[in-house]
């Protein structure tokens, strides 16, 4: 049975601040209406329909809108670790990543009670060390990579890539990966970004976006029928106005395909218990 795992990255300002390196007011209100106004009409839909996600929360954004994301743990959706203000591990040294680590769990257990099993990168990547910290941290599984499109697998530490030779692939870990791909992520079709660094022109195709998603929606169900569909979702870009009925429109897919919904912490726990 295909099982479908709805995540949004509550990034609110952090993604503003850590990814794009802006603060000014453009982009803080673009932050306040992903948690204001989007927030809200995404947790409505999901209770109206029954369905169970996976929020992974910087902690900067949990200390700014304590509230909403209250609401969002009381609602029964996952909570998992996505960096304390958005911060790309890829740059970072160990013991930076690790100060990053431990000031995002102190966020979500301060302000929410949680102790996260999963942790997504900010801008999905990261650093040699990222996997072995996290299994010794004790979380259950990552969700950053991107080795297949819609099954779970090990996660290993220690790989050495080489550019003259073939890579050598270190041993693995204690770590499920639960994989994204970019292509199932809205930020990049949806948010038009204009910094004095990057300039990323939103596509104007939301019509053709939504279909993109439903075919590959359509296409597991028929390729990898237990598999699981993973896709990543920004309440400030896909909880803007009408692109929200996208949203609606994967769940009713789902819903005609006889998928399951689930959390992304409890996929992996059934995936565990099999592998
Ligand atoms: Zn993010």
């Amino acid at each position: 049975m295909p099982t479908v795992c709805l995540s949004f990255d509550f990034d609110a300002i952090s993604v503003w601040i850590g990814t794009f390196g802006v603060s000014t007011p453009q982009f803080v209100s673009r932050g306040e209406y992903g948690a204001n106004v989007a927030t809200p009409r995404i947790l409505d839909l999901l209770e109206r329909e029954g369905v169970q996600a996976t929020w992974y929360i910087p902690g900067l954004d949990v200390d700014t809108y304590p509230e909403i994301c209250k609401r969002i743990r009381d609602a029964g959706h996952e909570i998992g670790h996505h960096g304390y203000a958005h911060e790309g591990p890829t740059s970072l040294s160990e013991q930076a990543e690790r100060d990053v680590l431990e000031r995002g769990l102190d966020a979500l257990d301060r302000v929410l009670g949680v102790r996260p099993a999963g942790y997504r990168s900010p801008a999905f990547d990261l650093s040699p060390n990222s996997t072995r910290l996290l299994a010794e941290y004790g979380f259950s599984y990552d969700s950053s990579m991107m080795a297949h499109d819609f099954q779970f697998y090990r996660c290993r530490t220690g790989d050495v890539v080489h550019s003259d030779r073939a890579v050598e692939f270190g041993p693995e870990v204690d770590l499920v990966e639960a994989p994204v791909t970019w292509t199932l992520d809205d930020f990049p079709f949806t948010e038009m970004v204009l910094t004095p660094q990057v300039f990323i022109p939103a596509s104007t195709d939301v019509e053709g976006l939504a279909q993109r998603w439903l075919s590959d929606l359509d296409f597991m169900v028929e390729v990898e029928p237990d598999g699981v569909f993973t896709q990543t979702f920004h309440p400030q870009s896909i909880g803007r106005a009408a692109r929200l009925r996208i949203l609606e429109r994967i769940i009713r897919r789902a819903k005609d395909h006889g998928a399951t919904f689930s959390t992304v912490g409890a996929a992996v726990d059934t995936w565990k218990a099999t592998h």
